[in-house]
């Protein structure tokens, strides 16, 4: 991996961050691109001093050149958030389609090895359970929620493409719900939500009844997993994630335990589409990678809290 170039969009973000971070540990030289419309500083200024770390500030949705040789292009620049990308919807379009067909040229030009955040969105509303890669998905193309699942269901489709028309090597990684440092607390997912809640004594807001589940995976999990991925030559989708599922209710229950509140539960509506069920079938990744997650929900909420206790209201 020394001295390797790796080209991260999105890299001040939320995962984008900590996958520079990643990559950076293993040796490599990392070019972070990012046009801060959810990204913030903050998240890369620790990398800002060091010499193998560059951060350009651009819309990977415009034309994209960089100078010199580029061995690998993760493309991780979208809004990924509800609340983002229905505040953002056109830009969340627009980065999945146009942003990745821009990243996969700079890959193509480069004969680099491109690497797509999918995501499990593009299962929509699933009605199959758990998810396993081969299911192709429940997804309302005109709902709220439809400019980011079609916007990755093109991307990836985009993907497969350069793969099979231009001989790219591609890696698709579909992301389940992640948590941990470096979320923003006001990004509206349910996690942040429910943890600046319960610190600030507020009710926390379960929407619907509270029996949809989801199932949610420590970040540096999640990161260990995509640098695998990146390091095999598996071309067809890969879910990663933590499979242990919870209902919704049951996770607002669990940051009022672990943060001591007093605060109580109170149910508000539905968002429009929001998936019932979320489980990731991680068979595939365990068979081709060797990998499966480590840290369980209640270290990771720990580890969480700490942060979002220690940074700037
Ligand atoms: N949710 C909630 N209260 C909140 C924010 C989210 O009950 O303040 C619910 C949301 O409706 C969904 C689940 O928590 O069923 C997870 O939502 P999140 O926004 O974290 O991500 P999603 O998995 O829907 O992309």
């Amino acid at each position: 991996m020394k001295n390797k170039i790796a080209v991260v969009t999105g890299g001040a973000g939320f995962l984008g961050s900590h996958l520079c971070d990643k990559l950076i540990l293993e040796g490599m030289k990392v070019i972070c691109l990012d046009n801060l419309l959810t990204g913030r500083m903050e998240n890369i200024q620790h990398l800002i001093p060091n010499e193998n770390f560059q951060f350009i500030k651009l819309d990977v949705t415009n034309y994209l050149h960089l100078p010199g040789n580029i061995n690998y292009v993760l493309h991780f620049a979208s809004p990924a958030s509800p609340i983002d990308y229905l505040k953002y919807p056109i830009q969340t379009l627009k980065v999945g389609s146009l942003g990745t067909h821009k990243a996969l040229g700079l890959a193509k030009e480069k004969g680099a090895t491109f690497l797509l955040a999918s995501t499990s969105e593009v299962y929509g509303d699933p009605l199959i359970h758990p998810q396993s890669e081969d299911y192709w998905g429940n997804v309302n193309p005109v709902g709220p929620r439809g400019v980011y699942d079609e916007a990755k269901r093109f991307a990836e489709a985009l993907t497969m493409a350069y793969h099979r028309y231009h001989g790219l090597d591609t890696r698709i990684v579909r992301i389940f719900n992640t948590y941990g440092t470096r979320m923003r607390l006001d990004d509206g997912r349910a996690l942040p939500a429910f943890i600046s809640q319960a610190l600030n004594g507020e009710d926390l807001t379960v929407f619907g009844d509270g029996t949809q589940t989801r199932s949610f995976c420590y970040v540096s999990d999640l990161i260990d997993g995509i640098f695998k991925l990146l390091l095999s030559n598996e071309t067809m989708p890969v879910n990663i994630g933590n499979p242990h599922e919870i209902t919704i209710e049951d996770f607002a229950k669990e940051v009022i335990h672990l943060t001591n509140s007093k605060s109580k539960i109170i149910h508000q509506d539905l968002p429009i589409d929001d998936p019932k069920v979320r489980q990731p079938d991680i068979t595939r990744a365990k068979e081709i990678l060797g990998w499966e997650p480590k840290i369980g929900r209640e270290e990771g909420l720990k580890l969480t809290l700490e942060y979002f206790k220690k940074i700037p209201k």
